[in-house]
């Protein structure tokens, strides 16, 4: 059962050849065996999963409709507000926060009979690229003890890569769902701005952020997709585009198809190993009856500047609201010193140092006398990327790139160089920029004794969800690198 996806999941359930709580109690063990070596998970709730899950199995035997994910285990990354669940976003100053409210991708999953199970762990406020600026310490890739996750939904995929759910979410803003799916060897998918409501969801850079899911299968990212999509009357930037059936995508073709390659692009910097699994993978869409066409992003090269300038800035305004007086930590010391010195207490306690060291960069790029100079050139770049992009799909259907220069690095390797680490975003970082969906699926393996995943990146044209789902699973059905399995799995 702990292989199956949540498709084979979801109808077996609605079909009463198992029940939710059956499954709920296989993959609660599951999760229980392997978070002791991940650290996955910031908080399993087996009780109320379980009553959710006789919940499912009651409205089955009312006759109701069991609903897209009738009996599915999902875990949330814990920046996704669940009423009456502690929800921290891996930060001390939410140590104790339990969230008065649902997330309305919380709402959606569980109108749609999916069992919550609990929270991931992750980066702090989402910040990071390896799980390792999580107030709860790192998670580990269950392909190598020794090594990062990626992040900042680090816990989100290696609890979906170990089969401790078959269905998570994540939230990236920069890469933070698919460069963790990369990492741990399964699928991660962010959905075009817009597409998913982020009410519910700790705010890191409103105009970047997205939820999204992580799964094992293209299929189960489309099945995920359908339900959490849609607009939402509490958040104005979800978007009223329709929401088409993406399973109905999946028709396993690809001919006809235009494949954009960036070559100048992905030439540089990128690990010989990542190189060859990515060549493997255009040769494998060509087989598959696609067509390799060469583009050009030119300002691709900026990205990187474009989005932590951006991100930051947005990130110092949201990150302001922690101040100890509403919610959250507050200190106590030295209480006969005032508010300011409470506000400042507070903070510096409360939150890690890449955390602050964002808010210090965002206030700096904000400033007056440094904005135009910084925040308002950013935002004149983003435009011309968003351009180039523009530019690409009227060639072309999809762009492909490697989701990561880098195989999963060792943990400690790159954390005390800021910039190294910054510099490991540099393709996943411009889709948010443009507000475009983009999908990571694995596509092979790097190093020996070892065998490290890499990810594939697909980035499609603004809300077409439905042909990166429909490509992802049509190379599926010609590869099976998604069903490797990591080590721990046994
Ligand atoms: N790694 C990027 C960062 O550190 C992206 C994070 C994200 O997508 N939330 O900001």
């Amino acid at each position: 059962m702990l292989a199956s996806s949540a498709r084979a999941i979801r109808d077996d359930v609605a079909a009463g050849r198992v029940s939710a709580v059956e499954v709920c109690r296989a993959y609660l063990d599951r999760m229980e065996a392997v978070n002791g070596s991940l650290n996955a998970f910031n908080l399993i709730d087996p009780d109320r999963a379980l009553a959710q899950a006789a919940g499912v199995d009651r409205r089955r035997a009312a006759g109701e409709p069991p609903g897209a994910l009738a009996g599915v285990p999902v875990a949330l990354k814990d920046n996704l507000c669940v009423r009456g669940m502690r929800t921290t976003a891996s930060s001390r100053i939410l140590e104790r926060f339990v969230p008065p409210y649902d997330a309305t991708v919380v709402q959606r999953i569980e109108r749609a009979g999916g069992v919550i199970v609990g929270k991931t762990n992750c980066d702090e406020f989402a910040m990071g690229s390896s799980n390792e600026n999580s107030a709860f310490g790192p998670v580990r890739t269950p392909w190598a003890p020794d090594r990062a996750p990626g992040g900042s939904s680090g816990g989100s995929a290696a609890a979906v890569a170990a089969g401790g759910v078959p269905l998570s979410l994540g939230s990236d803003t920069g890469g933070s769902i698919r460069q963790p799916a990369a990492f741990c060897g399964v699928v991660g998918l962010k959905p075009t701005y817009g597409r998913v409501s982020r009410y519910g969801l700790l705010a890191f850079a409103s105009s970047l952020d997205q939820i999204g899911p992580i799964t094992r299968t293209a299929a189960d990212a489309a099945l995920a997709l359908g339900v959490l999509a849609g607009a939402d009357p509490a958040d104005a930037t979800s978007s009223r585009q329709p929401v088409p059936d993406f399973s109905a995508a999946l028709t396993g073709e690809m001919s006809g198809l235009r494949v954009g390659v960036p070559r100048a692009f992905v030439a540089e910097g990128v690990d010989d190993g990542v190189k060859r699994a990515f060549d493997e993978a255009l040769d494998t869409l060509r087989r598959g009856g696609a067509t390799l066409v060469d583009i050009e992003l030119p300002h691709a090269k900026y990205a990187i500047p474009v989005y932590y300038l951006v991100a930051t800035a947005e990130a110092s305004s949201n990150l302001a609201r922690y101040d100890g007086v509403r919610y959250g930590y507050r200190s106590s010391r030295h209480a006969e010193q005032g508010l300011r010195a409470m506000y400042s207490r507070t903070r510096d306690e409360g939150f890690g140092a890449e955390v602050k060291r964002r808010i210090m960069l965002g206030t700096y790029v904000l400033s007056a006398g440094y904005y135009d100079a910084y925040y308002l050139k950013a935002q004149q770049v983003r435009t011309l990327l968003r351009r180039d992009y523009e530019q690409a799909f009227e060639r072309v259907d999809v762009v492909a790139t490697p989701t990561s220069p880098v195989p999963p690095f060792r943990l400690g390797e790159k954390v005390a160089d800021p910039l190294q680490m910054y510099l490991t975003d540099v393709f996943t970082v411009s889709q948010p920029l443009a507000g475009l969906p983009a999908v990571s699926i694995p596509c092979g393996f790097v190093g020996r004794p070892e065998r490290l995943p890499v990810g594939l990146q697909l980035t499609g044209r603004m809300f077409d969800e439905s042909t990166l789902l429909r490509v992802a699973d049509a190379y599926e059905r010609m590869t099976d690198w998604h069903a490797a399995t990591p080590p721990l799995w046994s």
